[in-house]
């Protein structure tokens, strides 16, 4: 198919079904019916086999209908790039896993969360104890999971889990699409420094898994992990951390705009950590189409990493920039002081970016290990079974 006529399809389509002035599906349409008009036809997520929705486009025409989408505000396409759960079932589910929840994930109407850290096993994921025993037609889970954002309404989760205590760390883990609403699962709010609480923690006492729903071999899962990992750091990479304060061009804008309303647009220095905060953006940028080039030839690329890394700089180094422009008044707080609060809630929830998906400093490990070849890190019990390591013996 010709560019051209592939643009003029996408056109067409978001004209009959999006209002492109009010941002919304046309009268008549809810969100729900256009995700899966936006599903029917292909668009949400083109470079996948006919067979799952997809229409076998290569990834620069994905892209442009991307493109076209974000022209307009509308959502639901682009998915083959960003919806780290349908993207991981696609890789690694059975059939019978795909046919159930790829729709429902693709259309938004499965919400899912993320169960990989425990006390003890965050930075060190390969260590997790929450353990998963064989049964006739399943597992049956018992653990611990701490940190887990949207685990109160999701219907399903991404479990790591121990389905072998007498090979090395690395090699006993299991990775399933584990369902959320059972009695055998216990999900208990966490508060967070930014007021808001997305996060929990999740007791497993007997959940179980069907058969079916187990992603890649069983001891496979660490491999299954990575491909999750990579979506994961390139959401964040594009600064998912800053859905509140909308998307990372407005910033570039409000930085500007901030400093000028301040009336200090003038001040050299100011100007020159403006220009810097910008330039980084931009390099992101351009460092995150790199990144997506490497995904779409299929591979788990190390430059999320980079991105990752970057954005949790960005975000950072944007709130203290504010601060700087506000001056004394950035200590101020509360809904009458709407500026600060704003800049303080920046400060604050980028902490979400620099640890959330593995830390900046793991990131800059895996930086020094894939990207620049540097000796690995000692890891004195990498080679043991996991029933004789630290995290089992203490
Ligand atoms: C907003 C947010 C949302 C989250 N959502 C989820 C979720 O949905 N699901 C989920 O499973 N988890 C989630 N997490 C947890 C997150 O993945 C972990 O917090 C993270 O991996 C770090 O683990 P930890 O907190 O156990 O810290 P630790 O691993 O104990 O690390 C403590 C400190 O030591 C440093 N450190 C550790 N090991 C090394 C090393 N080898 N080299 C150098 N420095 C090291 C770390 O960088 C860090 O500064 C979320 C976290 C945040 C902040």
């Amino acid at each position: 198919m010709r560019d051209e006529d592939l643009i003029a399809e996408v056109r067409a389509f978001l004209n009959t079904h999006w209002d492109a002035k009010k941002k919304r599906p046309k009268a008549g349409g809810g969100a729900k019916e256009f995700r899966h008009r936006v599903l029917e036809a292909g668009f949400a997520v083109p470079s996948w086999t006919a067979e799952w929705f997809g229409r076998n486009l290569a990834a620069d025409q994905a892209r442009l209908i991307e493109r076209e989408f974000a022209a307009v505000a509308a959502y639901g396409a682009g998915q083959d790039k960003t919806n780290l759960f349908a993207n991981t079932i696609l890789a690694a589910g059975t059939d019978a896993l795909k046919r159930e929840v790829l729709q429902g994930l693709l259309t938004s109407e499965i919400d899912s969360c993320l169960l990989y850290s425990e006390p003890g096993a965050g930075s060190d994921l390969a260590a997790v104890r929450t353990r998963a025993d064989r049964t006739a037609d399943g597992w049956v889970v018992q653990g611990q999971k701490v940190w887990t954002s949207g685990a109160r309404t999701a219907q399903y989760a991404l479990l790591l889990a121990r389905t072998d205590w007498d090979v090395p760390k690395h090699q006993g883990l299991s990775f399933f699409y584990m369902p959320m609403k059972q009695p055998g699962v216990d999900v208990r709010p966490l508060h967070q420094i930014t007021g808001d609480s997305h996060f929990n923690e999740v007791f497993l006492d007997g959940a179980v898994v069907p058969e079916a729903n187990l992603l890649g071999n069983e001891n496979g899962g660490w491999k299954v992990l990575q491909t999750a990992l990579a979506y994961e750091r390139l959401v964040m990479g594009e600064g998912a951390g800053e859905r509140r304060q909308g998307s990372g061009k407005d910033n570039r804008k409000s930085l500007i705009q901030m400093a000028r309303s301040a009336g200090r647009l003038g001040d050299p220095v100011l100007r020159q950590k403006i220009a810097q905060a910008l330039a980084y953006r931009q390099l992101n940028d351009l460092n995150l189409a790199r990144a997506k080039a490497e995904m779409a030839q299929g591979t788990a690329s190390p430059i999320m990493s980079l991105g990752k890394l970057a954005m949790s700089r960005i975000l950072h180094g944007d709130a203290a920039v504010m601060a700087d422009i506000l001056g004394a008044a950035s200590l101020l707080d509360g809904e009458e002081n709407p500026e600060s609060a704003d800049m303080n809630y920046r400060a604050l929830n980028a902490y979400m970016t620099s640890i959330g998906g593995g830390t900046d400093q793991i990131q800059r490990n895996i930086i020094a290990e894939r990207v620049l070849g540097l000796p690995r890190e000692i890891e004195v019990d990498r080679d043991l079974p996991f029933r004789d390591s630290r995290a089992v013996k203490g």
